[in-house]
């Protein structure tokens, strides 16, 4: 995968009137979140978080979480997965991870620079996910002076390809990382989705599974910027806001990145819109497994599909004016919806494939 082959045709149109299947980022600001924006700027307030709003949004993504956590705004995900991490790790220390963790092929070595080098050890498992046989022999790889000392695991839930650890697949990961000493880091930057898809309370797949940190993804679920950094396990967080100062993620202007969340939080919204995404992912699946000729690569769960076209069919959609990445492997590609993805968008596009498809 070069870096240009994840470079799509510009969206020429400046009105951005269409919605795409590119990515969840593609997409606009959610109203709530909007609106919280809104209200936020009225008037002065203290700056670097000693605001009324990030109070709140701390107690709120506390009480959606049922426990008392440390919760961090910062700016982006891959700034909430490098500094949590790092502030998990000593520089001699290695990260277990999956071999397409976000971590690993996105975030430009960030982990390994906020670390100090501390090391990403890539493992092996079916469908985007970590198993506690894999890790265990991770562990067990190399227990010598030479090697970097295993100290973090980490997951990604929903995970890149768009499948979902269930609450009992989390707590046997989590038991394992127990009883080799691993702290256990949770990449949610679609948290919401994987939340929505499995109908279980926040806490069952978090500190209830033994999760030490999760990195509580907000842009992607619907907010303007910003993502939370959550730690259940409350004497790791000690020094984190000293960490995030330094990692340049201390926004002076707090409140603007934790108002929004309050009106994410507030009655749900968050879920709905993570389940709105997660149903239209289901009709686009439903859609295309009905086209003959295209296969699905991984299972549908939460709000993508995987799937692999006809590189004429791909280039046919280019065409047409839609933007989806196409950069696993040989021609598959990744159609991702969003809050605001509409029964109407997943129609016309899959009416546009079934055109494309070579006869
Ligand atoms: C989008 C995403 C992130 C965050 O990426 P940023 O661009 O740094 O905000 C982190 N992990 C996963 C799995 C993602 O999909």
């Amino acid at each position: 995968m070069s870096s240009s082959s994840r470079v799509l045709p510009a969206d020429g149109d400046v009105r951005c009137s269409r919605r795409h299947f590119a990515s969840d980022n593609y997409a606009g600001i959610a109203p709530e979140a909007w609106a919280a924006l809104e209200e936020a700027n009225r008037g002065h307030a203290s700056a670097y978080g000693n605001d009324a709003w990030t109070q709140r949004a701390a107690d709120m993504i506390r009480e959606v979480f049922e426990t008392p956590c440390e919760v961090f705004f910062v700016f982006n995900g891959t700034a909430a997965n490098s500094l949590s991490l790092a502030h998990c790790c000593q520089s001699y220390h290695s990260v277990l991870c999956h071999d397409v963790a976000h971590i690993e092929k996105d975030e430009c070595g960030a982990p390994e620079f906020f670390g100090n080098g501390s090391k990403l050890l890539l493992l092996q498992g079916e469908h985007g996910k970590l198993t506690p046989a894999g890790i265990e022999e991770a562990v067990f790889r190399r227990t010598d002076i030479h090697y970097p000392k295993p100290q973090v695991v980490t997951v990604t839930q929903a995970t890149e390809v768009g499948t979902l650890y269930t609450a009992a697949e989390l707590r046997a990961i989590g038991a394992m990382a127990k009883k080799h000493g691993l702290r256990f880091h949770m990449d949610g930057a679609r948290f919401a989705n994987a939340v929505a898809a499995l109908g279980c309370a926040p806490r069952e797949i978090t500190w209830q599974a033994g999760v030490d940190v999760l990195c509580f993804g907000g842009t992607k679920n619907g907010l303007h910027v910003g993502e939370a950094v959550v730690f259940f396990n409350r004497e790791l967080a000690r020094e984190f806001d000293y960490r995030a100062k330094q990692g340049g993620q201390l926004c002076s202007k707090m409140r603007f990145i934790s108002a929004p969340w309050l009106g994410m939080l507030k009655d749900g919204v968050w879920l709905r819109y993570a389940a709105q995404a997660n149903a239209m992912a289901r009709l686009m699946h439903e859609l295309l497994t009905q086209i003959p000729g295209i296969k699905v690569l991984f299972p549908q769960q939460v709000n993508s599909v995987f799937v692999d076209l006809p590189k004429p069919a791909i280039r046919a959609l280019y065409d047409r004016g839609w933007l989806f990445y196409n950069f696993i492997g040989e021609g598959g590609c990744r159609l991702m919806c969003s809050w605001d993805t509409s029964e109407e968008d997943v129609r016309a596009f899959a009416a546009d494939l079934a055109a494309s498809m070579p006869k």
